[in-house]
């Protein structure tokens, strides 16, 4: 309690008083509150004057005096009539624009001088148009903000396969209901060109279609930092947080790494972040590491992104890619392409969806311009030319399919029991070449090759290369096929 002398120069609004008063009410705060609430809420906090028995306090925006009023109210009147004066009583003030301050009375004297749904709506700052972000104020007019969402990006182009069906589902679910699920944040992670753009965007354009009342908005950690580093030249940071706490109710971070090392803006997207999620709004987050991978980043933050769902997407596998390559063509007018052009991408285009799709598209942009129809070949020269740095993964499947052609036999005769001759030689050559060329074990060809055990995969290995010893037609047959499937 301050003593009564100084109260006196108190009341006579000396500076240096009010802010010993105040440091005073903020070290009995500081006890009651939890440290993370009080660090974002009070200390921002600024005592301005004591007047005809009001305490007046700045706030950064109104934001923080509904938050305040809604959560706090109580500690921090107790604390003020405990330190100033009984009957103290507490005004928040926030700066509108430069010339204008609002002031709101705490709801405990009920004198709103100017209610809040009368503040005016302005800040819309002309130099920000590439920006999503329109500064405004909250007020009265509801004002649309650009979700930046993709249209094509939808669930219903996003192929299915074990690589992403956990990551899909959650979303799915995420849409349903935002912000009511136990997946908040939702966290998508993987290596470039798998996905995480296209699924984030999914999410959005599913909420929006189930819930269009709700505000969603897509933006890159990019945009999100340029847009605080123009805030914070400008001054505007306060209204750049308002917009994000306020405005939003599904907000999708995409490449959140981008805020590596970034203290500022981590700080930023903390405030944003703990708004949003004690407000039941939802959060999605791409990056391109697990959060225990991800270094730059405050504890804090890093705690936050592991509080959700964090799921991961992989590579496709080579089924998932051709359902992938098909989609392509469907949504891309129907072209049509033979089954063994579409096998062989899946097979060779193994690094990202990205990649395979770049090669998709030369390869339909070739045969365009050049009048060539779409064969292996034309695949093949494109697939050299794209996929130089990548050495293609050989799959069993793959070895098998080449074997099969080239002895003009369908798969399900090569994994049957079947002892007709072609049959038997070319299920025991596609063992020994999976032996060959891939690192799987016995136990896991003779699995894959009609579920035989792996005395008769050695068996096969053996026998084949007996035969190329002894047969020069066989083994040239094996030579060519080998060069098929490393070419
Ligand atoms: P990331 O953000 O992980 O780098 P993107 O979302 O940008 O990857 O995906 C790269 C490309 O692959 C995009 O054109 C996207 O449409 C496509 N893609 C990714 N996953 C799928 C999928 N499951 N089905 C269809 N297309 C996909
Ligand atoms: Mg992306």
């Amino acid at each position: 309690m301050l003593s009564e002398k100084n109260l006196i120069f108190f009341r006579k609004m000396d500076a240096i008083t009010l802010k010993k008063a105040w440091n005073e009410c903020l070290t009995i705060l500081k006890d009651i509150i939890p440290e993370d609430e009080f660090r974002i809420w009070f200390s921002e906090l600024i005592p301005v004057k004591y007047e005809d028995n009001f305490l007046y306090i700045n706030v950064p925006s109104n934001y923080y005096y509904e938050y305040i009023e809604a959560h706090y109210v109580d500690e921090l009147i107790r604390t003020i009539r405990r330190v100033i004066d009984p009957s103290v009583k507490l005004r928040y003030m926030t700066k509108v624009t430069e010339s204008d301050l609002m002031t709101m009375t705490s709801a405990n004297h009920p004198v709103i001088e100017n209610s809040l749904q009368n503040a005016p709506v302005i800040l819309n700052n002309p130099d920000i148009k590439e920006l999503p972000n329109p500064f405004i104020i909250p007020g009265i007019k509801p004002i649309k903000v650009d979700s930046q969402l993709k249209e094509s990006y939808t669930f219903d182009n996003f192929v299915e396969g074990s690589c992403n069906k956990f990551a899909r589902s959650a979303g799915y679910a995420v849409a349903q209901n935002p912000g009511k699920t136990a997946f908040n944040p939702f966290l998508i992670y993987s290596a470039v060109g798998l996905g995480k753009t296209h699924l984030a965007h999914a999410i959005g354009i599913e909420t929006k279609r189930l819930h269009p009342e709700k505000t969603v908005l897509y933006i890159s950690a990019d945009q999100f930092l340029r847009q605080y580093v123009k805030s914070v030249q400008d001054h505007t940071t306060n209204d750049f947080l308002q917009f994000y706490q306020m405005m939003i109710d599904v907000l999708i971070i995409d490449d959140i790494q981008f805020l590596e090392n970034k203290a500022g803006s981590q700080e930023m997207f903390f405030q944003i972040f703990n708004w949003l999620h004690s407000s039941g709004k939802q959060l999605i987050i791409t990056s391109d590491k697990a959060p225990v991978d991800m270094s730059g980043f405050e504890q804090r933050v890093l705690s936050r992104l592991k509080w959700g769902l964090n799921a991961e997407l992989q590579m496709p596998d080579v089924q998932t890619r051709m359902d992938i390559i098909k989609k392509k063509l469907e949504d891309d007018g129907n072209v049509s392409m033979p089954d063994e052009v579409i096998e062989y991408l899946a097979y060779s285009v193994n690094a990202s969806i990205r990649e395979l799709e770049g090669a998709l598209i030369s390869i339909i942009a070739h045969s365009t311009l050049s009048k060539r129809s779409i064969t292996i070949d034309l695949a093949r020269e494109i697939v050299d030319k794209f996929v130089k740095s990548n050495t293609r993964e050989i799959t069993i499947e793959y070895i098998q399919k080449t074997v099969c052609n080239y002895f003009n036999i369908t798969m399900e005769q090569m994994l049957s029991r079947s002892r007709k001759g072609d049959i038997v030689t070319a299920r025991h050559i596609s063992m020994y070449l999976s032996r060959k060329l891939t690192k799987s074990s016995l136990v896991t060809i003779g699995d894959k090759c009609g579920k035989k055990d792996h005395a008769t995969v050695l068996h096969a290995c053996k026998s084949v290369e007996n035969t190329c010893q002894i047969d020069k037609n066989y083994r040239k047959s094996v030579e060519d096929i080998e060069k098929k499937i490393i070419s």
